[in-house]
């Protein structure tokens, strides 16, 4: 009997379990997919924001400052990266300069006091190179990047070292409350607990419906298109470079990443389908010319990948957060923009939220392990750098053999290819395993759920 279930190991659902597990409670983390991030998760801008153009005074504003303030707090005990580039919210417009003063005003309320309106020569001392059509643009220096895949891993880690239980493959098909004990059915199994906690990002609608909850809310897939450019154009980008937004859409972002590439993404268009995000030519080219509009030395930059990633959107801007007390549930839903940023704070919610209905409190580990993570940003050392590395696997990411193998034997080893991919960032380079995937392929077989022979293009 577990003392707490969470379906889903999204970012959310990993922060979640890595804080109960932190309480002492025992805890059980149900993923569908073969790996962790097999949803929304898996493709974001990686921006860890200040939250100074959140809704004022809304719960993910609060989160996203508490989620920020842990991730600042506990990175580097985890060795996960973090890189202040800074953001830039251009106008480029008259009208959109006009919008600057309203931004500025709101980030203050919020409580991101750093902000500084800038001319456009001013702007372009912080980022060299923005286009001439810059009329003026608000600095907002806390603003930082930080690695979307490791995070997630090293808080679902730290939660299997103190003990909590990771289930993938194991879709949570029913779900019953008798009395006090929830019965949670997978296809093969069935696992007890004595409090929920749905974090199931874009099936969190159909999640709370197979429990027999109440279904508040509807996810509406928002999806987001994006272009990786080549480790070329990262001398070109310094900071994030944010469009005025929209009601809609915080638009499109031309972004650096701590991997030493350039996003220029993301789209946001709204479609049914909960799993199949595409990419398509004609948007791909559009970004790509906006790209060259703001910054034109991106020009002619060659581009390493195209992705496109879901939000959890729903028919309201507001996070979908619902306490049941009489059934010992709790539903984060909705977490459709901000979530890289705010789990840390939803997950401190959630104890909240659960203190709510059981003042019962666990035993706290007298020891908490804190390890340090692979870290795979560019400017950290990486493991081709250490002695007798032996042989390079992905000469593009310069991935050793080494780190391959250390993968394959973490707490938490890669159950698919994309999972292997954001572990170690092999053939995420500029081939995309062209010249890799053969022996990447010799190194996991038979250790994957779906072996990367038979991995389907586009589903990594
Ligand atoms: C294009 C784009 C750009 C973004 N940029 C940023 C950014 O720069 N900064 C930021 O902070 N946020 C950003 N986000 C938002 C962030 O990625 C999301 O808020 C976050 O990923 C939502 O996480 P989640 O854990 O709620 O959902 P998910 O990641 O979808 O996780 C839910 C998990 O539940 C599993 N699941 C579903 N149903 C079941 C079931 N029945 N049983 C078991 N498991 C189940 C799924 O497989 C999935 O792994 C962006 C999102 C997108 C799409």
């Amino acid at each position: 009997m577990f003392d707490v279930a969470i379906i889903g190991a999204g970012v959310v659902g990993c922060a979640v379990a890595r804080r109960f597990a932190l309480l002492g409670a025992k805890v059980v983390l149900m993923e569908s997919g073969a790996d962790i991030l097999s949803g929304a998760s898996k493709a974001n801008s990686a921006i860890l924001h200040t939250g100074f153009d959140a809704p004022s005074n809304s719960v993910e504003w609060q989160l996203i400052q508490a989620g920020r303030a842990e991730y600042l707090a506990i990175h580097e005990k985890l060795n996960l990266p973090l890189i202040q580039t800074g953001a830039l919210v251009c106008a480029w417009s008259e009208e959109e300069a006009s919008k600057l003063e309203q931004i500025h005003a709101a980030g203050l309320h919020n409580g991101v006091t750093d902000l500084a309106r800038l001319s456009a020569a001013q702007a372009r001392t912080l980022q060299p190179g923005l286009s001439s059509r810059l009329c003026a643009a608000l600095a907002v220096p806390g603003e930082a990047i930080i690695d979307p895949w490791s995070a997630p891993l090293a808080y679902v880690t730290q939660a299997i070292k103190l003990g909590a239980t990771v289930m993938r493959n194991s879709e949570v098909l029913r779900g019953e409350f008798a009395g006090n004990t929830w019965s949670l059915q997978t296809g093969t199994q069935t696992v007890e607990a004595r409090a929920l906690i749905n974090c199931a990002g874009l099936y969190g609608d159909e999640v709370d419906r197979r429990l027999g909850l109440p279904v508040a809310f509807q996810i509406k897939p928002r999806k987001g298109q994006f272009v990786v450019l080549d480790k070329a154009a990262a001398r070109h980008v310094r900071s994030i470079i944010l469009p005025v937004p929209t009601e809609t859409t915080k638009g499109v972002v031309v972004c650096p990443t701590v991997f030493g590439n350039v996003l220029i993404g993301p789209t946001a268009e709204e479609q049914d389908a909960r799993q199949r995000a595409t990419v398509e030519q004609d948007t791909l080219a559009g970004l790509i010319r906006r790209g060259a509009e703001i910054l034109p030395a991106l020009q002619g930059m060659p581009v390493t990948a195209v992705y496109a990633g879901l939000r959890p959107a729903t028919e309201q801007k507001a996070y979908r957060i619902f306490s049941r007390p009489a059934q010992r549930a709790i539903t984060l839903g909705g977490i459709r923009s901000t979530g890289l940023s705010a789990a840390l704070g939803l997950a401190q919610h959630a104890v909240t939220l659960y203190q709510q209905f059981e003042s019962e409190p666990f035993s706290p580990p007298v020891d908490i392990p804190w390890f340090a993570m692979p870290n795979l940003a560019e400017g950290y050392e990486r493991d081709w750098q250490r002695p007798n590395h032996g042989e390079m696997v992905c000469h593009c990411e310069l991935v050793t053999k080494r780190e391959i193998a250390l993968s394959m034997t973490s707490p938490l080893p890669p159950g698919d290819f994309g999972g292997l991919r954001r572990r170690t960032r092999a053939g995420m380079g500029r081939c995309q395993g062209f010249y890799c995937n053969a022996t990447l392929a010799a190194m996991t077989q038979g250790k994957l759920a779906v072996d990367l022979a038979v991995t389907a293009k586009g589903e990594q």
